[in-house]
């Protein structure tokens, strides 16, 4: 297997790498890097979504036929490769990779013309209202209820973690429609309106300080059925089709590989016991790098992806740990500096004093905790792997 770029894709390299040398402002680059959390405040999000969308290349992992650019899934990894190298805002992918695609494969033609564009423009904010109190591994256990009552349904029921929905103003979720069914077949998947009577949002606040996670209330939320996806008691299928945009495809290596060569510049030359944690940290980085384009070229010469690329979200959980662990040990007291207000990466507000770098080391450590539990839990993704890659 030649793991070198072609000559084409090469020149595709080049072209993205120019573009973002031009196109990603200071600030932009500055607030992505001393975000804590999984993704960028909306302030900065939104005006990187403008710029992509103006270059069209914000919906890369959409269709053609709905406006994507038409990238193959090794071109997708290199402009991935090439935003982490740059250091550009990680843009929530709610909208962009879950909602996105759901719609474009399971909606109607009303919903495709009606939420798209605005899911594009910004106009829309989308937050994922799956899990609840109860059920999170076990998501089929899921218990709001959806009453249908003529034309809408009237929705009930406690969605937790809902990360951003602060700023969000659209909610997709899955809901129980039928409470006699085996309970995958009960469930349906609904587009809820934030502004609707009956919808609260409830902060939790996290051990970083920061403020992504939300708790979603619904009380007797009036939602139009013409806001189901697919049918009654597809939900499921839906569910699973979304889980797997979330769960693969992003490009988790390069990302790490690029975190950590920042860390390396901010910090200095790791010493004592932190430089052989950092060689560690940085082979394992670029062998999950190699490991995600060797299952790229295999699904690009029409290859079924073979098991190791269930390995790719937990092997890229320990090394995220890893990499923020090692910055707290590195940056050692001046990573205690909790700063004061927050956050304090909004780009209208000046850089905080000292090393910015050390001075979100901590938030960050505390943050990428979640790294082994969103998306599927770690222990989930191990019996996953005994299961289906080494078959017991
Ligand atoms: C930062 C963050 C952001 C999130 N964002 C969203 C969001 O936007 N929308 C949304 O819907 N959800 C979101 N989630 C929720 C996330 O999907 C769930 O937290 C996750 O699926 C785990 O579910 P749980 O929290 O109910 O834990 P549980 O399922 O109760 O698990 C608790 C512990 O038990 C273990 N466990 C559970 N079942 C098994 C089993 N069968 N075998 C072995 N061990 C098991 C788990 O591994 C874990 O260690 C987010 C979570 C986090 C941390």
């Amino acid at each position: 297997m030649d793991l070198a770029l072609t000559p084409a894709q090469a020149a595709f390299r080049d072209e993205v790498r120019a573009f973002l040398g031009e196109a990603l402002p200071d600030h932009l680059r500055r607030g992505a890097g001393l975000t804590s959390g999984v993704f960028a405040e909306p302030d900065i999000a939104r005006e990187w979504q403008a710029i992509l969308e103006a270059q069209g290349w914000l919906v890369y992992h959409w269709p053609r036929a709905a406006g994507g650019p038409g990238w193959t899934p090794i071109q997708r990894w290199i402009f991935e490769k090439e935003c982490a190298e740059a250091g550009t805002p990680v843009l929530p992918f709610m909208g962009l990779k879950l909602i996105g695609p759901v719609l474009c494969h399971f909606g109607t033609e009303a919903q495709k013309a009606e939420y798209l564009p605005k899911l594009r423009s910004g106009e829309h904010f989308w937050a994922q209202g799956f899990s609840e109190p109860g059920s999170g591994s076990d998501l089929a256990s899921l218990r709001t209820r959806a009453v249908r009552d003529g034309d809408v349904y009237v929705v009930t029921g406690q969605k937790i973690w809902t990360t951003q929905a602060q700023f969000a103003n659209r909610l997709f979720c899955l809901v129980r429609t039928d409470p006699e069914a085996k309970p995958q077949r009960g469930i349906s998947f609904l587009l809820i309106d934030m502004a609707s009577p009956g919808v609260t949002v409830r902060p939790i606040l996290s051990a970083s300080g920061d403020h992504e996670l939300n708790e979603v209330f619904l009380d007797d939320a009036r939602v139009p059925v013409a806001n189901r996806v697919g049918d009654e008691g597809q939900g499921w299928t839906i569910a699973k089709f979304l889980l797997d945009n979330e769960r693969g495809g992003s490009a988790f290596g390069p990302q790490l590989v690029a975190d950590l060569a920042r860390l390396r510049a901010a910090a200095g030359a790791f010493e004592g016991e932190l430089a052989p944690r950092a060689t560690r940290l940085a082979l394992e980085a670029e062998a999950l790098e190699m490991t995600e384009l060797r299952t790229l070229i295999e699904v690009e010469a029409g290859l079924q992806p073979g098991p190791r690329s269930l390995i790719t979200k937990l092997v890229a959980s320990e090394i995220r740990q890893g990499i923020d662990e090692l910055a707290v040990d590195a940056f050692g007291l001046a990573a205690l500096q909790l700063p004061v207000e927050r956050p304090f990466y909004r780009s209208d507000m000046p850089a905080p004093v000292g090393s910015p770098d050390a001075r979100i080391a901590a938030a960050r450590y505390l943050n990428s905790r979640a790294w082994s539990i969103f998306g599927g839990t770690s222990e989930i993704q191990l019996t996953v792997i005994a299961k289906q890659a080494v078959g017991l």
